[in-house]
């Protein structure tokens, strides 16, 4: 993509440039172009979508990276032992995150399932066998009572039972011979009865195993590191949201032996729960690349580059009358990035959030943004560079067309 992009800056440029002087570059210059791609988009009627908005599954996560794409492609036309791979890859995240261990699960959902499973069967090959139908008494996991959320269904999926507890004592108390682990949602840290320290400190004084789930918690890619750090024996995070890999990969990262029972409770293995929750290989290859891209980049050159697009979006609405924008950062720890909040004089603009979202999304092109009571909140992050000024247009059009 990067390179199509030299190469069609290079056209314009008139040909007594010495950058042209190059055979190598008169050469590619003098290729003729391309047929068309196939647009399968067009092929099979499905609308191309802007995401004006966050990371959402439905919408189909975030747009893979150009290194993401070429791991899948470069390392299509080959078999791989997919125990070596996930052995190699995992080994390799495990040294980005600083972690004992590490694999690729299909996102974050899988990753909660194979952690519990884990945390139930060890290696106990039987267990692994009769998961989710073990003999009684179920396995237990505890969690916060302010904590419980659609994706610990991940859980009990294993079989296991939440227990919900409140406070450092009720914790303490919930623990049995049957409770296999502890699992804290991240997102929910302020509704928190239970720090994140004293989550981990109890666990580890009864020997129960600690698992967080982080799934939309970066940036900041410090967050990356910080769970391990506190003590949490298992962390995942969504491969598909702002880490721009593949939207069916996840992390699953942490304990070593856990980590070995997890593998056991996946595929390639033939029978375990976690067979129908596969990755393939071009994805794991393009988790590993697009891990690699996260850690690297300047994130510090992307935030900016966040809150410029907010305001360059914010000044064109704002030459609608009464149109007021505001850069807002969402205090996280999910989602934790800049967006533009959009209000207006419903008298004077005469319509409203709810109506211009509507009319972006039946439009063409296709946007999708979201609100909150009455402000329109645009997203940035996930917008390609070409996509900036046509949501600011867009926007503006429909809230024109109402004054
Ligand atoms: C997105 C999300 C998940 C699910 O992650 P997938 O990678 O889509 O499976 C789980 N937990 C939280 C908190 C999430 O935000």
């Amino acid at each position: 993509m990067k390179r199509r992009d030299i190469l069609k800056g290079l056209t314009i440029l008139p040909l007594t440039s010495g950058l042209i002087g190059k055979a190598a570059a008169l050469h590619t210059l003098t290729t003729p172009k391309p047929a068309p791609k196939r647009d399968f988009f067009k092929e099979l009627d499905v609308t191309p979508v802007i995401n004006a908005g966050v990371t959402m599954t439905f919408l189909s996560g975030s747009l893979m990276l150009p290194e993401v794409l070429e791991a899948i492609n470069s390392t299509s036309h080959d078999f791989a032992n997919m125990y070596e791979l996930q052995d190699k890859v995992g080994g390799k995240i495990a040294e980005m995150l600083h972690v004992e261990a590490a694999m690729v699960t299909s996102g974050a959902s899988c990753a909660i399932v194979l952690g519990t499973a884990a945390a139930i069967t060890g290696t106990d090959q039987s267990k692994i066998k009769q998961l989710p139908n073990l003999p009684d008494p179920r396995p237990e996991v505890i969690m916060q009572k302010t904590h419980r959320y659609l994706f610990d269904q991940a859980v009990s999926t294993t079989g296991a039972k939440i227990v919900e507890v409140d406070g450092p004592e009720g914790m303490e108390n919930a623990i049995n011979s049957n409770t296999v682990m502890a699992l804290f949602f991240n997102a929910s840290e302020k509704k928190s009865s239970i720090t994140h320290d004293e989550f981990v400190r109890i666990a580890k004084k009864h020997n129960i195993r600690t698992f967080i789930d982080a799934a939309a918690d970066v940036p900041p890619v410090e967050n990356l590191f910080k769970f391990q750090k506190m003590g949490f024996d298992l962390i995942t995070f969504s491969g598909g949201k702002m880490i721009h890999g593949p939207q069916s990969a996840g992390l699953l990262f942490g304990r070593k032996d856990l980590i070995t029972a997890a593998r056991l409770n996946h595929s390639p293995n033939e029978a375990p729960i976690g067979r129908p929750m596969k990755v393939n290989k071009e994805e794991m290859f393009g988790m590993y690349a697009a891990l690699k891209v996260y850690l690297e980049k300047d994130h510090h050159k992307e935030w900016n580059d966040w809150l410029q697009r907010a305001k360059r979006i914010g000044t064109t609405l704002e030459t609608v009358s009464t149109v007021k924008t505001e850069v807002v950062v969402n205090p996280g720890p999910a989602n934790a990035f800049p967006s533009l909040n959009v209000t207006w004089d419903q008298t004077k603009v005469k319509t409203n959030p709810k109506d211009v979202l509507v009319a972006l999304k039946s439009g063409t092109p296709s946007i999708v943004a979201n609100r909150h009571d009455d402000t329109l909140i645009i997203g940035v992050v996930l917008l390609r560079p070409d996509q900036i000024d046509v949501v600011a247009s867009r926007v503006k059009a429909i809230l024109q067309q109402a004054v």
